[in-house]
């Protein structure tokens, strides 16, 4: 959930050569052409001749307004009983959520044969910039009040209490008595208005991509990996069926990524964030006024190398959008039923960090 940093690393040459032998470029070579990855505007504009060619099928709608006045849209498509929800850029220095959220949309506004079937059986709400203000200065953080939107939808007592008995279970100390007026937070406009867009579209599956840094394939490997998977919750806070589909969701992405041959998917590292927002979503979290949507979604999240060039870009964004219509497709026919949740813990660890300094020591002051 954190880029790291993103100018650490440097693309690959060719992205078959996933190992830390790979060419990597030196410290002080490293440099991110943001005119490469698209703009907020540009996204927009996309999704809006997307809307127009797609004979009334796809509908942009705009929720509100960012801090800074920024359009906050979402398209919606599709007419399935099962709702979706995927997310992308609610980190602003973590880009490619939306260029692989755009991919998977024009596919389905292309309208083959098999996603005509896709459409009939899921309803879709894809956000591809959640915070386009961050996204504009370059910064995880929304512009108005330099918070983690991602640490911006609220907790209530019961989830509180919950996440206190989770951590005595771990043999962790409680976090200390919160006044729970303040603790249902949404102080940013742009976490309060898509709360209210969930509470309305109540999305029974959530897809949220993000960026890391740059790691080996477990412990013990010379293999980087570019892609992890992973839950925002304690497996205590959620529902036996909550925590068996959103593994194998993990699952079906981690399967999918992987095909794309360039890919050793990883399992993102134990996090426990309630006031996350695909975790508040879980949890049926309170509102910006208190009020609830008494609904549970089940979320997980992608997250790509955050190392991002020219040449590398490509297939970080190819592998999102694999991931995503492995999950896709796997709910549209009915076989994520049958996929074998504890495949999930047996996915490979992401391992240590790679820097350039790793590869290059006598170029770094440390
Ligand atoms: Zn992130």
């Amino acid at each position: 959930m954190a880029l790291i940093a993103a100018l650490l690393l440097a693309p690959m040459v060719a992205p078959g050569v996933a190992n830390a032998n790979g060419p990597f470029v030196p410290p002080g070579q490293e440099t991110l052409n943001r005119s490469s990855i698209l703009s907020a505007a540009e996204v927009s504009a996309e999704m809006h001749a997307l809307a127009a060619r797609s004979k009334g099928a796809l509908r942009i709608e705009e929720i509100g307004r960012s801090g800074r006045g920024r359009p906050l849209e979402i398209a919606f498509i599709g007419t399935g009983e099962t709702r979706v929800w995927i997310q992308g850029r609610i980190h602003g220095n973590e880009p490619y959520g939306a260029e692989a959220s755009l991919d998977f949309l024009k596919t389905l506004v292309s309208g083959g044969k098999k996603t005509q079937e896709v459409l009939k059986n899921i309803s879709f709400a894809i956000i591809p910039i959640y915070n386009p203000d961050g996204f504009e200065e370059y910064r995880r953080q929304d512009s108005v009040h330099r918070i983690d939107l991602n640490r911006d939808w609220g907790v209530d007592r019961q989830i509180f209490d919950q996440i206190n008995s989770v951590r005595a279970s771990r043999g962790e100390a409680p976090l200390p008595e919160r006044n729970f007026t303040n603790y249902t937070q949404y102080r940013a406009v742009e976490s309060q208005q898509f709360w209210y867009a969930w509470a309305d579209f109540k999305p029974h599956h959530m897809i949220d991509l993000h960026h890391q840094g740059t790691y080996y394939v477990g412990d013990d490997t010379d293999e980087m990996t570019t892609f992890s998977v992973g839950i925002s919750l304690d497996p205590g806070m959620l529902t036996q069926s909550q925590w068996d589909t959103v593994r194998r969701m993990g699952v079906a992405a981690a399967d999918a990524a992987n095909k794309s041959g360039v890919v050793e998917t990883t399992l993102y590292p134990y996090i426990n964030i309630p006031e996350g927002v695909v975790s508040a979503a879980m949890l049926n979290g309170p509102g910006p006024r208190g009020e609830y949507a008494n609904w549970r979604s089940n979320a997980m999240f992608f997250e790509s190398r955050g190392g991002i060039g020219q040449k590398s870009g490509g297939y970080l964004i190819k592998q999102n959008v694999n991931g995503l219509w492995g999950i896709i497709n796997a709910m549209s026919d009915g076989s994520l039923a049958n996929v074998d949740a504890d495949r999930y813990n047996e996915l490979p660890a992401r391992g240590a960090t790679i820097t350039t300094c790793i590869k290059f020591p006598n170029q770094c002051d440390f």
